[in-house]
């Protein structure tokens, strides 16, 4: 079990690990200046040849900071339902993976995203201050800053004569906003043999860790009808419309049915012209889940749901989808990682805490491998997925000894058995 230090511990600790936190605050240029590199190079998660580009510059920086080989990974295309129903596929960027010490005792996962999500079309492209301390920009919060909160506490803790405790995972994907289609499998197997997790998502606006997570699905329905004139032949029609909207109630109102699930239909398209009979009607929506299983639950009312529109004459309904994230429960395990987080918070001046949220990210994936993990460790910022995104750019340097901190810390623990 971990003992959280007294006051008169903390003072020798920060002595003990000062000169390489103090280092870190030498390479804040550095830092801001990669960040605002990264962040102006767009690269939507649809942007194939962006990503890439933003992998090319950060395997680079990767060998000269941490100096160790880069690998670029193909990731299989993504499939896309259309919004005339039609499947495409679309190429998605390159992982990159970098490994060091698989032998060590202490192996740990780590874990960014390379991708924004922000269309190559979209007027929000490039960086600007909107004060000292604030920088606007295209996922300079969600996550580029985080990448190098995470690059420069892995070089500081590199430096220190603890280094051979841990041996780390790097895994940079191009997918994770659009729910790591394309990288979960990579998460599994880079995640293969390590203790413990760290994503570096950013924090709340102040600073706090994200706790339990919710699950999330993103399905979409195509239903098909039959056309015909609406004046003169109606009765031959079978409309698409009308069955989708029954469909989407239907579906509604399975909200409330299990704790913390909700579906929300939030697109729908078809029909053309007023006087034919619509053949066509499509639905995207979301569900989110609080509890493990629920998706089976879920998965058992969609089928019974779609059954029903099955046997309408005339009607056919296709499913496409699936569930990309379970929740993300904080084990007892993962509940005592955020507590020697929050305790490396305390000794660097910081007050933090944990809190649960309906958003999801890759460590709901790690979580669902078994393996506790902190998914918030990136940037202080806000208004993320947004125009007004913002990073506070003085959290670089103070996340980045965070990260450090705690990997000191770890790699001192004479016993991981918590763990
Ligand atoms: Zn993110």
């Amino acid at each position: 079990m971990l003992t959280l230090s007294n006051n008169s511990e903390v003072t020798v600790m920060a002595d003990q690990f000062s000169p390489w936190l103090a280092w870190i605050d030498s390479q804040y240029q550095e830092m801001l200046d990669t960040t605002i590199s990264l962040a102006n190079i767009n690269s939507d998660s649809l942007n194939a040849a962006g990503v890439n580009r933003v992998g090319e510059m950060l395997a680079e920086y990767c060998q000269q900071t941490l100096e160790v080989p880069v690998a670029p990974v193909e990731l299989a295309p993504l499939k896309q339902v259309l919004d005339n129903g039609e499947q495409q596929q679309l190429p998605l960027g390159k992982a990159l993976r970098l490994s060091l010490r698989p032998q060590a005792p202490l192996r740990i996962f780590f874990c960014a995203h390379l991708d924004t999500v922000f269309a190559i079309d979209h007027p929000f492209q490039h960086c600007r201050w909107l004060d000292e301390e604030t920088l606007n920009g295209p996922g300079v919060t969600d996550l580029k800053g985080g990448i190098l909160v995470m690059i420069k506490a892995l070089q500081a803790f590199e430096r220190t004569p603890w280094s051979d405790q841990i041996g780390w995972e790097i895994l940079f994907n191009p997918d994770e906003e659009i729910g790591s289609p394309g990288s979960s499998e990579l998460i599994t197997q880079a995640a293969q043999g390590c203790q413990l997790g760290m994503i570096y998502e950013p924090c709340f606006p102040d600073g706090n860790f994200a706790g339990a997570r919710k699950g999330s699905g993103n399905f979409t329905v195509v239903v098909h009808g039959r056309a015909a004139h609406a004046g003169r032949e109606h009765h031959l029609g079978r409309n698409a419309i009308r069955a989708m909207s029954d469909f989407v109630g239907a579906l509604d109102d399975l909200n409330g049915r299990r704790p913390g699930l909700t579906v929300n239909p939030g697109f729908i398209q078809g029909g053309g012209a007023v006087n034919s009979v619509p053949d066509l009607c499509l639905c995207r929506f979301n569900v989110r889940l609080k509890q493990t299983g629920d998706d089976q639950w879920f998965q058992q009312q969609l089928d019974r749901l779609l059954a029903d529109l099955n046997q309408r004459d005339g009607i056919q309904a296709e499913l496409h989808g699936r569930f990309s994230r379970q929740p993300k429960i904080i084990s007892s395990s993962n509940q005592r990682l955020l507590e020697l987080a929050i305790d490396c918070g305390k000794q660097l001046g910081m007050k933090l805490d944990y809190l649960p949220t309906g958003g999801c990210c890759d460590g709901n994936n790690l979580s669902d491998l078994g393996v506790p993990n902190i998914d918030t460790l990136g940037v202080q910022g806000g208004a993320i997925h947004s125009s007004e995104e913002f990073l506070k750019v003085s959290s670089l340097t103070e996340r980045a000894k965070l990260s450090a901190l705690l990997l000191m810390r770890l790699a001192n623990e004479p016993d991981l058995k918590w763990l």
